[in-house]
């Protein structure tokens, strides 16, 4: 598979695992490309994902955005569209209408982060719980083969509070 493109600098991104998961990250722009269901898997497995990404992700100081730029999928080459992340946060990224990937620009992350936290409650949990249990479901070839359930769970299980003994 060829590295993809930036969508802003058009220059090669790097590849970074992280849980098992790739994700695309530009070493001039430090933007980052989550493929599908990646960035929603990552933070069910890990809520402070976004912060060591943004944390392995330095922009390079010669870098200037130009404004200018159409912002294209790296993957269907479609024009990105603009769109809000948790439906009503004050954080904007761009997704893909065709393949539903997501770029977000350097520092991006952080913002992502705090307005994570400014939503969690104690059914928190359950719910990424059930989106584990989906992501199965949806995923199961992928999760065998890149032996993710394993790790899921029992990251999971770590964050379970203990309801008895202790
Ligand atoms: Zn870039
Ligand atoms: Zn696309």
């Amino acid at each position: 598979m060829s590295a993809l493109l930036c969508p802003d600098c058009r220059i090669e991104m790097e590849a970074q695992r992280h849980y098992g998961v790739t994700v695309d990250v530009c070493p001039a722009c430090a933007g980052v490309w989550f493929d599908e269901s990646e960035l929603r898997l990552l933070m069910e497995i890990d809520p402070l994902i976004l912060l060591s990404i943004d944390d392995r992700a330095l922009p390079d100081v010669q870098y200037a955005p130009e404004e200018t730029v159409s912002r294209r999928c790296p993957r269907c080459a479609l024009l990105l569209h603009p769109y809000r992340y948790l439906y009503d946060s004050p954080v904007e990224l761009d997704s893909c209408d065709q393949c539903h990937g997501i770029w977000v620009d350097n520092g991006e992350l952080h913002k992502m982060h705090e307005a994570l936290l400014a939503q969690q409650s104690p059914s928190e949990l359950e719910k990424h719980r059930q989106a584990v249990a989906q992501y199965e479901i949806e995923h199961q070839e992928r999760v065998e083969r890149a032996g993710l359930l394993a790790s899921l769970f029992s990251l999971l299980r770590k964050r379970v509070p203990p309801f008895s003994g202790f």
